[in-house]
This record gives C-alpha cells, sequence and structure tokens, in this order.
C-alpha cells in the first residue's frame, strides 16, 4: 500500500500524509478560518519553529485581512521524546491586547505548549484567542486543553516532515513521514 520509505539513522519512516491531502485540508481550515472571522483583523501567532512551513500554506489561503507574528518555545531539545519542560526563547512582537489571536501550531502532543501558551496570555489581554494545529495526537494528551481548528488526528507516532524535524532535519519534506518501527504499515 505504501511505498515512499525514508531510512533516518535506522529508523524506518512511511509517508503518512501526502502534500495533496495536507494542501486540500489547509484549504479547508483556511476556508472556515475566514469565515469566522470576517468580521475581524486577527493576529496569527505562529510558534517556531515547527510551525512555519503550515503558517505560510494557511495564509496564502486566509482571504481576510490578517496580521502575524511569531514566538519560539523550547521543550524537546534533540529528543523524539518531550522533556517536559518548555521555556520561551523569542518572545512576540506585536501586542496581542484587545486583538482576535489565532496560535498556529504545527501538532498538538501532550498539549504542555498549548497550556503554557494559554498561560503565558493571562498576562495578556486579547479579545480572543483560539488554536489551529495541522496535527493532533489524541492519545498522547496529558493536559486539558482546547484545540479550535484541527488539521489531521493522528496516531500517537514519532513524525517529520512538513516542518517537523528530527534533530532539527527533514522540516523540508513536503509530505508527512511517520515512524514505522513500531507498527503501522
Ligand atoms: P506538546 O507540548 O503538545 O507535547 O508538543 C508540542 C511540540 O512538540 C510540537 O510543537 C513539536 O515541536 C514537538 N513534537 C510533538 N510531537 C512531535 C512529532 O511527532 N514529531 C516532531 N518532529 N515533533 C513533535
Amino acid at each position: 500500500m505504501h511505498n515512499n520509505f525514508l531510512y533516518v539513522n535506522g529508523d524506518r519512516f512511511i509517508e503518512f500524509i501526502d502534500k495533496e491531502k495536507i494542501q486540500n485540508r489547509i484549504k479547508e481550515l483556511a476556508l472556515e478560518i475566514s469565515k469566522d472571522y470576517k468580521n475581524s483583523v486577527p493576529i496569527f501567532i505562529g510558534v517556531l519553529n515547527g510551525a512555519f512551513i503550515f503558517m505560510a500554506d494557511l495564509l496564502k489561503n486566509i482571504t481576510i485581512e490578517a496580521e502575524v507574528d511569531f514566538f519560539k518555545l523550547s521543550s524537546y531539545g534533540d529528543s523524539k521524546i518531550s522533556s517536559g519542560q518548555v521555556k520561551m526563547i523569542k518572545d512576540l512582537n506585536c501586542n496581542p491586547n484587545g486583538r482576535d489571536i489565532i496560535i498556529v501550531e504545527d501538532i498538538v502532543d501532550t498539549g504542555l505548549s498549548i497550556k503554557y501558551i494559554e498561560e503565558l496570555f493571562q498576562h495578556y489581554n486579547p479579545k480572543s484567542m483560539k488554536v489551529v494545529t495541522l496535527l493532533l495526537k489524541p492519545e498522547s494528551l496529558k493536559y486539558e486543553v482546547k484545540i479550535d481548528y484541527i488539521g489531521f488526528k493522528i496516531p500517537s507516532q514519532f513524525v517529520i516532515g512538513y516542518g517537523l524535524d528530527y534533530q532539527q532535519k527533514y522540516r523540508n519534506l513536503p509530505s508527512i513521514y511517520i515512524l514505522s518501527n513500531d507498527g503501522v504499515n
């Protein structure tokens, strides 16, 4: 069924969501968000590094006026396993007070990053805050978080490509690949 494999340090990755499927789903998400915010000029805030490609493709399909900003957290280091700690490395440049904020994530795994972001925004006074993520691993969630727009729900396995890295590499792959050593085939 799958013939697109990728071997990284002895780990086998399989193409899991191809680029057409990703682009089609992003168009649907962008349409939905553009409708929901038709009377507003929201600020899309991307979480670096992983979200940069999703953010760009999402924004290209947004049909309303919008602003863009980024911030950067660290949580995983170079490991495939979450360290359970989050640190702010690059802060916001915009002023979110009184604005509609849309946080753009590549993937929600345990939910720790989103939880941290929610707490961070308690120091501000935005008009509203929603979260859009391209990927969600529902079975990995450890924190109660509200995700408003979800691209794809995926199994709790490590994925790379389309912005997501393995030791900082492979972000440039246009499709999403899943680690297949533990069962997916
Ligand atoms: P969380 O805080 O929800 O546990 O994890 C969120 C962050 O962990 C993501 O923004 C991403 O950087 C990283 N992450 C979680 N799962 C994966 C994965 O399967 N692959 C990659 N490359 N990064 C992941």
